[in-house]
């Protein structure tokens, strides 16, 4: 059987990249979401395994450790977030399809490993829009909002490097459009 294809969901907080992978989960059931584990606290409305594995950081380095994550990353200094390995592997030689939806770091780290990822990038339609979309989740303080912002800006620069570049304007195009690249990677690979 033919091995799954590995797609990597990159993009700023407030991009709406989180959107864009329900809603490409929804329509194709040959597709899996990685859930990554985190050190950082859950957002109000955020569940265990559902958006995140919350751990300690005792775990997270343990894990570490092991070798048992996929890729790593510290995001905003403190926070730890990594993808666990196991079920990706298992999933992508079960035949099914994986996104990871992971900063521009760890999509780097995991395309080195695994040179035949696809990377996509998804793009606000203006600096003015993202910080916009930020603030309207109420979750951010000054501090954080400086941080995420500037944090956007480097993503943004290394996007460059990416395969695919998405604008998330109007949410049904830029899924879409998404949908439309991972169909034809898996046209290209099964020729
Ligand atoms: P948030 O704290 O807003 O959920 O996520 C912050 C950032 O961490 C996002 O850019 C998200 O893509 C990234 N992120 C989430 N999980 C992982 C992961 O497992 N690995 C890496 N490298 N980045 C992650």
């Amino acid at each position: 059987m033919d091995k799954g294809k590995l797609f990597i969901i990159s993009g700023p907080s407030g991009t709406g990249k989180g959107t864009i992978c329900k809603r490409l989960l929804e329509t194709d059931p040959d597709l899996r979401l990685s859930v990554s584990v985190t050190t950082r606290a859950p957002r109000e409305g955020e569940q265990e395994g559902r958006e995140y594995f919350f751990i300690s950081e005792e775990r997270y380095l343990q894990l570490l450790e092991e070798g048992g994550l996929l890729e790593h990353a510290s995001v905003y200094g403190k926070t730890m977030y990594g993808t666990p390995r196991q079920p990706v592997m298992d999933w992508l030689d079960q035949g099914l399809d994986v996104i990871l939806e992971i900063d521009v770091q760890g999509a780097f780290q995991v395309r080195e490993n695994y040179p035949e990822c696809i990377l996509i990038f998804i793009l606000p339609p203006s600096m003015e829009e993202l910080r916009k979309r930020i603030m309207g989740r109420g979750s951010e303080t000054e501090e954080t909002m400086a941080a995420r912002l500037g944090e956007a800006e480097r993503e943004i620069q290394l996007s460059e490097r990416y395969d695919h570049r998405v604008v998330n304007g109007d949410l049904e195009q830029a899924v879409a459009e998404v949908r439309r690249i991972m169909n034809d990677e898996r046209t290209e690979g099964g020729l």
